[in-house]
């Protein structure tokens, strides 16, 4: 088999693509004129391989029975991607899992999200963070990272269809599974999971009993605990567990109309209605990434949700945090977006004591911050984009997809030092970039403060076991190896092949 290249208009795209069978897929909107860039699947002799041909898409995944006869039981604290994936790594290779997650199952955990989207109240142990699946469940299911290295990323993608993924995950750069077909996905990997022989135990946290009960016996145990769990990172540290500090990024989300985005970007600005959603029908939806640097600092954009959702995602009451989400249809009439400003270990020091947790207290009190100047509980603090960069108070503020609601406030006020007038200044760049993107019809809303873990649960390179706990073995976004969903997932990968090699064989 080999491949061959296509650079073709979005109408010519679909048709080879409905023909013949998707190797890889990406669209180039750089230039007036978009183009799909197209690998296909051919023959030897270079004849293009039809869609339907029966030749396997990938060589399925097999997991074996663990019910009574297996090498040895591995613990995992946390269901998120890492975890689960961490799990499914341990059956393959006839290890027995056993899953501990603070979190409901994903139809109880549903109620629980209901409740917080109609603004009546947070369940610190059942949100859109923790449970089933763990923030991956209800997030956007993009399922790409910033890391260049596809080939790793081709096992994450295949289980995850396996799972009941699209097919267009094996083959779209920018692939996405969307928040209404995720928890389906995670469904079936608990399903596997159970009918062969693991455990999994819901509204189970990891807390100062568990721990001893593992550290006595130096049961391996996989930490995948995702970066929402202060109490955990707080209970590692009193531990003596090997924790530092570690930068992370914290900032607002901006919200345009989708349609406004979908001209800017795809250079629309005198078309009609009708040619925009006749390329939209080809394409999807536009999508932007984009990056500055305000006094070397990097101001940049992060897990962009065309036709998609702002969402409470906090898991403390009394602090306000945001974030996106899609559907798989992404027919929102809203593009959101992650809007965030680097931070060094020593920006931690302003608000906090200098320990180990000190990103913590950082992002704990820019969370207390929004939630203070949200007024009511989980409506969030918003501004419109233009008032924020230069300054003013909104009068009133534009529609908005969040769901418990917004609360005009001066962000540009009370965001602190660097993030507020770093993120000023970044905007002012992203409109000369592209023209109108800056604009009163956007809102930005406080506040994105998890886009990564601000502490670092630290391993050996090679082992990957913790440096403090030979038994331990942390992984995913609460080590601070990994973020987002398939480098979390690559990570879990990794954790249960170095559990294995380690301390099982
Ligand atoms: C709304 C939203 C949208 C997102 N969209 C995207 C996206 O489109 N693409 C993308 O790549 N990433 C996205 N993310 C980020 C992504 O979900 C995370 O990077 C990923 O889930 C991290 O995986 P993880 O397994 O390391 O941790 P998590 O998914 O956070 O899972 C950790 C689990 O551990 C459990 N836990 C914590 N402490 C304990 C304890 N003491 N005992 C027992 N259990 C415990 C938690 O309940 C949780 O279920 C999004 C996140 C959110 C919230």
């Amino acid at each position: 088999m080999t491949e061959k290249h296509f650079i073709l208009s979005p109408s010519q795209a679909l048709q080879y693509e409905q023909a013949y069978r998707v190797v890889r897929r990406s669209v180039d909107a750089r230039q007036r004129q978009l183009k799909v860039l197209l690998t296909l699947l051919a023959d030897d002799k270079g004849q293009l391989i039809p869609h339907d041909a029966p030749i396997p898409l990938y060589t399925p995944p097999q997991w074996q029975d663990v019910h009574s006869n297996h090498k040895g039981e591995v613990v995992i604290i946390g269901m998120g991607p890492a975890g689960l994936f961490a799990a499914l790594t341990l059956l393959q290779n006839g290890y027995k899992p056993v899953i501990y997650e603070r979190g409901k199952p994903i139809a109880e955990r549903k109620k629980d999200i209901a409740l917080l989207n109609r603004n009546q109240g947070l369940n610190p142990e059942s949100n859109y963070c923790f449970g089933e699946g763990g923030a991956g469940t209800f997030s956007d299911g993009k399922l790409f990272s910033r890391s260049k290295k596809r080939g790793s990323m081709q096992r994450v993608m295949e289980w995850f269809h396996y799972f009941g993924a699209e097919d267009s995950v094996l083959y779209e750069t920018h692939a996405h599974i969307g928040s209404d077909r995720l928890p389906q996905v995670i469904r079936n990997m608990r399903e596997c999971i159970i009918q062969h022989g693991g455990e999994i135990h819901f509204s189970n946290c990891m807390d100062q009993n568990l721990w001893q009960e593992l550290e006595r016996k130096k049961q391996p145990t996989i930490l995948a605990i995702g970066h929402s769990a202060h109490d955990t990172y707080r209970l590692l540290y009193q531990n003596g567990v090997a924790l530092s500090p570690k930068g992370s990024a914290m900032g607002v989300r901006i919200e345009h109309p989708q349609p406004l985005i979908d001209r800017l970007l795809y250079h629309l600005q005198k078309a009609t209605d009708k040619e925009v959603s006749s390329l939209i029908s080809q394409v999807g939806h536009a999508a932007y990434s984009l990056v500055t640097q305000v006094d070397e600092r990097g101001v940049y954009s992060f897990c962009m949700c065309p036709g998609g959702h702002i969402l409470p995602a906090g898991s403390n009451t009394n602090g306000c945090v945001v974030n996106g989400m899609s559907t798989s249809q992404r027919n929102s009439p809203f593009a959101n977006s992650g809007m965030v400003v680097a931070l060094n270990e020593t920006d931690y020091n302003l608000y906090g004591e200098d320990n180990p947790l000190k990103g913590l207290l950082f992002q704990e009190y820019l969370e207390q911050m929004a939630f203070d100047n949200g007024i009511s509980p989980n409506k969030a603090p918003a501004q419109r984009m233009t008032d924020f960069v230069y300054g003013k108070r909104s009068d009133s503020l534009p529609a908005c997809s969040y769901l418990p609601g917004l609360v005009p406030s001066r962000l540009d006020q009370w965001l602190p030092a660097p993030i507020g007038s770093s993120l000023q200044r970044g905007l002012l760049d992203f409109d000369k970039k592209y023209r109108g993107f800056l604009t009163r019809e956007a809102v930005v809303v406080g506040v994105e403060s998890r886009s990564s873990s601000p502490v670092r649960i630290i391993r050996d390179t090679t082992a990957l076991y913790s440096l403090s706990h030979s038994w331990l073995y942390p992984c995913g976004e609460g080590a601070g190896y990994a973020g987002g969903i398939t480098s979390s997932a690559l990570d879990g990968i990794k954790a249960a092949e170095a559990v294995i090699t380690n301390e099982c064989s």
